[in-house]
């Protein structure tokens, strides 16, 4: 049976056996979501307090050594089941849902989230189940277990950065390498590069070649700060590197009217914007959506050198 169908039955018997899941997923059918005009672009912020326990998650050291981790099998709710993928890997209903289909997926082996290794893993997932965008929020960019490996996937579809990459109208091709499309975005608020391709190999190596220097910039880290979104485009994978400067922006920890709670990591940065407070749902503005952008991520030309050190 296909992972895709095998996911469709997971979906089908978690939504019937398990009391949360069917809850939450039945509210995300009236959740709250406005549409900020860029012009050439738009971003969707969506009212969602079910993901306060994520963008508010303490990832400190001391905070995560003192709680049971969710990820691990012998923690996780007794209705959770899942689906085994790639030897050591497990495909979770996600009971806190952004997208009407959200997936976790987790290491068996508690374990911490790097992405190096785990590469090739990802564009395998993305393979395995292509109605379905895969994403990494590496342990400061978003993960809220940076104790332990996992992705998570949703619906394609909902992310405005999809549609965005294949109209064009923000992208420009830097580079063919090894068959592998590199591509560069301009005038979108966030820096990002994407790579479009068949060949896992090269994908692959080039993926470990940009890690290599991004390493070297941010030497201090447990590994270099990235969001990574991919999916499968008929027989090609497109994958899209967000590299982070920051992990919070000033407005997460101010008080008062200042203060929005937003935690950046892939799904933001994909263009869907996630405020769990009603408050920062009601008044966050595209200034404030600019200015969030401009801390935590590189600015396009800053993307470009890094990616050229590669060529
Ligand atoms: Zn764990």
């Amino acid at each position: 049976m296909s992972y895709s169908k095998k996911v469709n039955e997971l979906f089908h018997s978690q939504l019937k056996e398990w009391e949360l899941a069917r809850l939450n997923y039945s509210q995300l059918n009236a959740v709250r979501t406005k549409i900020i005009d860029f012009g050439t672009f738009k971003i969707l912020v969506q009212f969602n307090p079910e993901r306060m326990r994520s963008s508010a998650a303490k990832v400190d050291a001391k905070s995560i050594e003192s709680r049971p981790c969710f990820l691990c099998s012998e923690n996780r709710p007794s209705d959770q089941r899942g689906v085994a993928f790639d030897q050591n890997m497990t495909i979770l209903v996600n009971p806190y849902p952004i997208f009407q289909r959200h997936l976790t997926i987790t290491s068996e082996e508690h374990k911490d989230q790097r992405i190096l290794q785990n590469f090739g893993t990802m564009l395998a997932l993305a393979e395995a189940i292509p109605d379905f965008v895969v994403f990494y929020n590496g342990p400061e960019c978003g993960a809220s277990a940076p104790d332990h490996l996992h992705f998570q996937a949703g619906n394609s579809g909902l992310m405005p950065l999809e549609e965005d990459f294949f109209n064009g109208s923000h992208t420009r091709l830097l580079s063919v390498i090894k068959g592998v499309e590199l591509w560069h975005w301009y005038n979108y608020l966030r820096g990002i590069v994407s790579m479009q391709g068949s060949d896992r190999e090269a994908l692959n190596e080039i993926f470990q070649g940009f890690y290599q220097k991004f390493s070297l910039i941010q030497n201090d880290k447990p590994e270099p700060m990235l969001n990574i979104l991919v999916s499968r485009y008929k027989k090609d994978w497109v994958i899209h590197i967000i590299p982070r400067k920051v992990h919070r922006p000033v407005q997460f920890f101010l008080e008062g009217d200042d203060k929005i709670l937003l935690s950046p990591a892939s799904v933001d940065l994909g263009g869907v914007i996630i405020t769990p407070r009603e408050e920062d749902f009601l008044k966050i503005t595209k200034d404030d959506i600019a200015g969030i952008f401009s801390q935590v991520c590189f600015d396009e030309s800053e993307i470009t050198y890094l990616f050229s050190q590669i060529l």
